[in-house]
């Protein structure tokens, strides 16, 4: 101010006041410029266990390094090695159904829609009994238990879709149990496999309801590409041997035959006294040949380090993998590049990645987790979580970014899973300062929250914020709403997980970058603050996060 004059600093005033804030850390061109990449021919789709994923880990580790990050894999490098077992199951030699001596003739693809995720080149159950479960929950934290002690080894256990509350109506004991129409973990077909498991069953069947499962028979009876998981841990119980929805039409057959109503028993399971009921009579059997292979896939892992809390970390989420290669669609595409899906989360996390070196150095450590096989059912953040970098008490939230839209700027952030955590609040405060709002996903029941990577950090306690830019329409600047939602409609229906998920000179990534500057402004805050974030009450993962308050220095 000494070397200017009052006069002159009184002329500067209106500048300084009408100002921009300071630049956006990340900008548009980044994203674009690594989602083109990316999404290009060469790296085939980015298909785990392929030449595209050799190609994408090698172009994520030299990026890594020229902006100067640290590798953060456990044992020091910069991947981490997940193995994987992809099994494709063969046409069933032999699938009966028989129920008092009648022979029902399930149609796979139609009726139902066997798998297996287990390492074995052949299924074969002879003569199981069969036993409706209802929503098969057992949840102590809720007073729910569906099993009532029923014995389930080497028994078929059939579940239904969505979990107890789904359905319910005041006045049964489900009603608001279950965080209302919005599914919990319980209601999603991956806790009914792993329930049936641990309950040792054989076999787990799933009544497919659309509205309930979130999706139609067409995504449920497709098997097309076979089953990956990650193989069994040491102790841990075999999956079941083998695990299908059934269509409901088939499922309702089914109970008829042995003297049952399905619309009546699905009643009853809305009600705390529901017990598991047997089909008298009803045996299960199949023959059914699988191909199973052992696959080693990659998580990338970087860091970095913080200045005086460095045991501490703030990590940065987003998948690698894509679809790979596969049928030719009409123009003769066969690759779908998932440029969108997650190449946007990948160039972003990239990004922050420059954008936070660029400033000065944070004082808790700030990790970058970019995970595998998202698409195969969250396995590389489920392996990583199995097996974490940095310890997970101690991991102070977990940020994951899954497709941005790139329709433009948009008046406000739709977040998935709101209500779980403080990180809401955080990022409230993020979007008002960019003069933006937050909206809370208007269709919670879909189960969103649950497919996509944050998840795998969620389950185990970390706090999590996810960025879905397909979760539901924004309100962008030019549309509004409707243009929002017809955004994304058309992404979903046309190149979601397709060939027409492609990189375009055309996309207007503004309100992505907004976005994402979101998350570099609560990463920030969170790298150099002493706070934690917390679960809410009523979270089904406060509980798992409780156990290691201790770890947690204030
Ligand atoms: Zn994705």
């Amino acid at each position: 101010m000494s070397a200017i004059t009052k006069s002159a600093a009184l002329a500067l005033a209106p500048l300084l006041l009408a100002a921009a804030p300071a630049p956006a850390p990340v900008t548009p061109a980044e994203l674009s410029a690594t989602v083109k990449e990316i999404a290009s021919d060469p790296y085939q789709g980015r298909a785990p266990g392929t030449p595209g994923e050799s190609r994408t880990i090698a172009y994520l580790v030299a990026r890594l390094k020229a902006l100067g990050l640290q590798p953060a894999a456990p044992g020091g490098g910069w991947t981490q090695t997940v193995p994987m077992i992809h099994d494709v199951s063969g046409a069933p030699t032999k699938l009966a159904i028989t129920v008092r001596g009648k022979a029902l003739s399930p149609i796979p693809g139609t009726d139902i829609a066997p798998g297996t995720t287990r390492a074995t080149r052949h299924v074969a159950i002879a003569d199981a009994q069969m036993v409706f479960v209802g929503y098969g929950v057992s949840a102590p934290e809720r007073g729910w238990d569906d099993f009532k002690g029923v014995d389930l080894h080497g028994k078929i256990a059939i579940f239904l879709v969505n979990d107890p509350d789904y359905a319910a109506k005041p006045g049964d004991d489900a009603f608001g149990k279950f965080g209302g129409a919005a599914m919990t973990y319980y209601g999603r077909w991956t806790y009914k496999y792993e329930e049936a498991a641990r309950r040792g069953a054989i076999g787990a069947l799933i009544v497919h309801e659309t509205g309930a499962a979130g999706y139609g028979w067409n995504v449920a009876g497709n098997t097309v590409g076979g089953t990956y998981a990650l193989p069994v841990e040491p102790g841990a119980p075999q999956p079941v041997a083998v695990q299908s929805w059934i269509a409901m039409p088939f499922a309702k057959a089914l109970f008829a035959a042995a003297g049952l109503d399905l619309d009546a028993l699905s009643a009853t399971a809305r009600s705390a006294s529901f017990h598991p009921v047997t089909l008298d009579g009803a045996r299960f059997a199949i023959d059914m040949p699988v191909a199973s292979s052992a696959i080693e896939s990659h998580n990338v892992l970087a860091k970095i380090p913080g200045t005086t809390h460095a045991d501490e970390t703030v990590l940065f989420g987003a998948h690698w993998d894509a679809y790979g290669v596969g049928a030719p669609d009409a123009q003769g595409r066969t690759i779908r590049p998932g440029a969108n899906d997650d190449g946007l989360g990948v160039a972003s996390l990239l990004a922050l990645a420059r954008a936070y070196k660029a400033g000065p150095a944070p004082q808790r450590t700030i990790g970058f987790g970019f995970w595998t096989a998202e698409e195969r059912g969250l396995l590389g953040s489920e392996y990583y979580a199995q097996h974490p970098a940095f310890a997970l008490p101690t991991t102070v939230a977990n940020l994951t970014i899954d497709i941005l839209q790139t329709a433009g700027p948009s008046r406000d952030v739709v977040l998935i899973g709101a209500g779980q955590d403080s990180l809401d609040g955080d990022l409230a405060t993020a979007a008002a300062a960019q003069g933006r709002v937050v909206t809370p996903d208007a269709k919670p029941e879909r189960g969103l929250v649950y497919r996509a990577d944050h998840f795998s950090l969620a389950k185990r306690g970390v706090p999590t914020l996810l960025l879905m830019g397909a979760g539901g329409g924004v309100d962008l600047v030019a549309g509004g709403r409707t243009a929002g939602d017809a955004w994304v409609s058309d992404y979903t229906a046309h190149c979601y997980h397709q060939t027409c998920d492609t990189w375009s000179a055309g996309w207007d990534l503004r309100g992505a970058t907004a976005d994402v500057n979101l998350f570099y402004a609560i990463g920030a805050k969170l790298a150099g603050s002493r706070a934690w974030p917390t679960w809410n009450a009523t979270s089904e993962f406060k509980p798992v996060r409780d156990e290691t308050a201790a770890a947690r220095k204030q």
